[in-house]
């Protein structure tokens, strides 16, 4: 039986970071070499193609779960770091945590009182059910009151002033911090002290802010494309997860074969500033890294970022099916309760019909005459017959006959807009309810909707180039609420 209601609820969410030893228990490969592909154009092992992080050509199987290009999810991979480096996203966090902790016993800077009158002041927002409101990563004022102080209440040594030079070099009194002190400074903060600056122990570590792996994504999420040339073209990510590679070599067989510390440290920059824009290719304070064609590359930051960015793009704003737009124009010969539709765009849109006895014949008749029927003036046409299996049947002039033999009850017919059908007429900011209203369709010659002068106002429309968007409403209730609800009287 099923329960109705809510059976979980949601009390609260701790957000953690990922530590390096979860990286490397999480991934399916260590890349350690910056080929793809070997000769015979397949995915060279350890390399950032790697069959174990999924596959993308039909025909090969995943190496860590077997499955195909549509079954395998694609599995993540990970670089070994030669040497830690900075994340830029943390960077802020960071500096506040350098900041409000002994730079010798890396306790927080509070004296015991304080830290008993935050506990209590804590409780009492708990208390009051406000518990849930602190969401930072990094409490501001208790973080505040910390790097205030100069002198550490614990051990006594005398702080020095952390500074930041954009994006991610930390300097003491003008001295360089290399990611390797930075790390082992937060390495030193004690699990107790982290709850007062909002980190949950045991989820989260500050040290891992700086990194010593990094993740590499799957190949599903950075897929090569080949060209019609033949070429293989690589995404920007994966261009971008060479060159840190590329680096990363290079730095550890300098490190390893006692090279000059300058030259180390050079690389070891070269290999900050690979992570860096392979986070966020437009980082202030560093140039973004380009193409040969100078077209600067897309990394994780603006995949997701902007209006064209996954969340505005891809996640609140989607497509729909049954929906038209264009621009609009007017004429006074139609009832304000009518819309004009292009005649293209009415034999795009179309209408489920349900397949029963009564009607069997009737539609039978309809599919054969095509998706454009001849006869005098518009006539609706059937675009797509859908069995009972869901399999959909495109139809055409040459098939048109022999699939309108075949329909059975319990088949949907898809048809074209005729005169008279209800749909949706929406016009963009959709500030009142009168942004979207039910119209009657009216076919007509041209490219344009038209519409009654009297529907301009509600819509806020003019005609100076306006565009509006019109949806073809799928199923009975529907039609009957849009018919009851949304006229424009
Ligand atoms: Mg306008
Ligand atoms: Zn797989
Ligand atoms: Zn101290």
């Amino acid at each position: 039986m099923m329960e109705r209601g809510i059976s979980k609820r949601i009390k609260s969410i701790k957000f953690a970071l990922l530590s390096p030893d979860e990286v490397r228990r999480m991934t399916a490969s260590t890349i350690i070499t910056a080929d793809t592909y070997d000769d015979d154009g397949f995915p060279i092992d350890m390399g950032l193609m790697d069959s174990h992080l999924g596959v993308i050509e039909p025909g090969l199987r995943c190496k860590t779960c077997g499955g195909r290009v549509d079954d395998c999810p694609g599995h993540f991979g990970h670089i070994d770091l030669a040497m830690p480096v900075i994340h830029v996203g943390y960077v802020k966090e960071i500096k506040i945590l350098l900041q409000a902790t002994c730079k010798s016993c890396g306790r927080l800077l509070l004296t015991k009182k304080q830290l008993d009158d935050y506990a209590k002041e804590r409780e009492t927002i708990e208390d009051m059910g406000g518990g849930h409101l602190e969401v930072r990563l990094v409490t501001k004022e208790t973080a505040k009151d910390a790097s205030k102080r100069q002198i550490c209440p614990h051990c006594a040594t005398e702080q020095s002033k952390i500074t930041l030079d954009k994006p991610t070099t930390f300097r003491e009194d003008g001295h360089k911090l290399t990611p390797k002190e930075v790390r082992e400074r937060l390495e030193r903060i004690p699990d107790e002290d982290l709850g007062p600056l909002g980190i949950a122990p045991g989820v989260a570590r500050p040290e891992w802010m700086v990194l010593t792996a990094l993740l590499v994504p799957p190949v599903t999420v950075r897929p090569s494309i080949t060209l019609e040339s033949g070429d293989r073209s690589e995404d920007d990510l994966t261009h971008k997860l060479v060159d840190v590679l590329r680096i990363n070599q290079r730095l550890r067989e300098n490190r390893d074969a006692g090279a000059p510390q300058l030259i180390v440290e050079d690389l070891w920059e070269l290999l900050q500033y690979h992570t860096t824009t392979y986070f966020d290719n437009q980082t202030s304070g560093i140039p973004p890294a380009r193409h040969r064609s100078g077209r600067p590359l897309k990394t994780l930051v603006q995949r997701l970022k902007g209006k064209e960015g996954r969340f505005r793009s891809n996640l609140s704003g989607k497509r729909v099916n049954f929906s038209a737009r264009t621009v609009i124009s007017p004429d006074p010969l139609l009832s304000m309760n009518e819309v004009g539709v292009p005649l293209e765009a009415a034999r795009e849109l179309t209408v489920p019909i349900r397949v029963q006895d009564y009607n069997i014949d009737f539609v039978k008749e309809w599919v054969s005459k095509g998706p454009i029927p001849e006869g005098d003036g518009y006539q609706a046409g059937v675009n797509y017959v859908i069995r009972s299996d869901g399999r959909r049947i495109r139809v055409t002039d040459k098939n048109a006959e022999t699939v309108a033999e075949t329909i059975e009850n319990g088949y949907i017919v898809e048809r074209q807009l005729m005169d008279g059908d209800i749909v949706l007429f929406n016009r963009q900011p959709s500030l009142h309810r009168m942004s979207m209203m039910a119209h009657e369709v009216r076919v007509m010659p041209h490219k344009t909707f038209r519409l009654n002068l009297s529907v301009c106002p509600p819509y806020n429309a003019d005609f100076d180039g306006d565009e509006m968007n019109l949806h073809a409403l799928q199923s009975e209730e529907a039609r009957a609420e849009a018919k009851i609800l949304m006229k424009v009287q």
